[in-house]
């Protein structure tokens, strides 16, 4: 008798498809910028992380162009069987002096640095606290290290300090975990008060700045600068993947900890070096960051606009807190938020839906970039008057 051993492959997509949670990808020709086109058609793009819109910049390119004719195309291994090329040093020496730490370590995407930097500094005798809203990597990261994970409720510092007070003496360490920025929700962690909790408790902090890094800080170090938190102990987490620009992820921290990770986080250990293009449009992105700081005003200009149009003209809209360029607004269900995707695609307006599994409830994502005219934010609030 033989048995299909992947037979189960098609039923589980049939639940998937039942539940309406099946996805599937639409592909966008051209550069990045205010304007791609999706599928043929050209939309004014609000569902990129690109927030300064560096993706497309000249100068990222023809960086990230000469590196490849220099070095190559791969870094041909991992980087300590293999060795690794000068820019890979000057692009953690650059995170580092952007983010004011000692050291820092570039891993292959945020999600690796997050799986990597979690499962390393703790374990099976450890506690994890976690917020309930964080991103996938954190919380497959928590999952990874086998420590003991309990979620706190979203952002919500005396729940934190109860799990605290009622767990954290049974565990040889612990770890706090959190976006900065919630990716989903826009809105930021209570960071200053997660350090002082940490402090009492003698826990660690680790804070993913993905959203954050280029975007919120005098500097654009991101939300630890933000909330004036530079050089206190903490363990920073990015990735080059959205305002700086290219693809790779980050740990920034004392050079005790890189040098610790170095040694320690398998997803850095055994895995292949960025690729030399991608290592330099990053460079050449940070550096933008720091020349370019009107990019940022440009940006919080942006968001305070669309702010001020939906106060205006949309008073109703359930928008969800936000202090970043991340705004999302509720709908009552998948099928509405998907709808509403449509109908503004079809206006020439491309902002994803967002439903459950990924959030608990459904939503419209809308992601502002520096490169938005004021003209593409006054298409899309007229749009959406239109159409919610
Ligand atoms: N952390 C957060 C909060 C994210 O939103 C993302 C990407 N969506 C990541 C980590 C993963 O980063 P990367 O895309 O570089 O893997």
């Amino acid at each position: 008798m033989t048995t299909d051993p992947y037979a189960w492959l098609d039923k589980s997509l049939t639940t998937i498809h039942r539940a309406d949670w099946y996805r599937s990808v639409q592909t966008i020709q051209g550069l990045p910028g205010a304007i791609v086109r999706l599928e043929g058609q050209p939309v004014i793009n609000f569902a990129s992380n690109d927030y300064l819109g560096l993706a497309g910049d000249q100068r990222a390119i023809a960086a990230a162009v000469a590196a490849a004719k220099e070095f190559g195309t791969g870094s041909t291994g991992s980087r300590l069987l293999s060795g690794h090329r000068e820019l890979h040093r000057q692009l953690e020496e650059a995170i580092a002096s952007l983010k004011q730490t000692e050291d820092a370590l570039v891993f292959s995407s945020g999600y690796l640095a997050n799986l990597g930097a979690i499962a390393s500094l703790v374990g099976k005798r450890d506690l994890i606290l976690s917020d309930r809203y964080n991103h996938s990597s954190l919380k497959n990261g928590a999952i990874l290290s086998g420590a003991t994970v309990i979620e706190y409720a979203h952002c919500n510092v005396e729940d934190l300090e109860d799990l605290l007070h009622q767990h954290r003496q049974q565990y040889r360490r612990c770890l706090i975990i959190t976006d900065s920025v919630f990716s989903m929700d826009g809105d930021l962690c209570p960071l200053p008060a997660l350090l002082d909790l940490a402090e009492k408790f003698s826990s660690m902090v680790l804070v993913d700045e993905a959203h954050a890094t280029g975007v919120l800080g005098a500097n654009g170090a991101g939300c630890v600068e933000h909330f004036h938190c530079t050089g206190l102990p903490l363990i920073q987490i990015g990735t080059l993947s959205k305002a700086l620009a290219s693809l790779g992820g980050y740990v920034a921290g004392s050079s005790t900890l890189i040098d610790f990770l170095r040694n320690r986080a398998p997803s850095w250990i055994y895995t292949t070096g960025l690729t030399p293009a991608d290592t330099a449009a990053a460079l050449a992105a940070i550096n933008i960051v720091k020349q370019e700081p009107q990019r940022r005003t440009q940006l919080w200009g942006n968001v305070n606009y669309l702010k001020h149009l939906f106060a205006e003209y949309l008073p109703h809209l359930k928008l969800l807190p936000s202090q970043s360029p991340i705004i999302c607004f509720q709908v009552d269900n998948p099928q509405a938020a998907l709808k509403i995707a449509y109908q503004l695609k079809a206006s020439g307006i491309f902002v994803p839906a967002i439903r459950p599994p990924t959030v608990p409830t459904s939503r419209i994502r809308i992601s502002v970039m520096a490169i938005h005219e004021p003209a593409h934010i006054d298409k899309l609030v007229q749009t959406l008057t239109e159409i919610v």
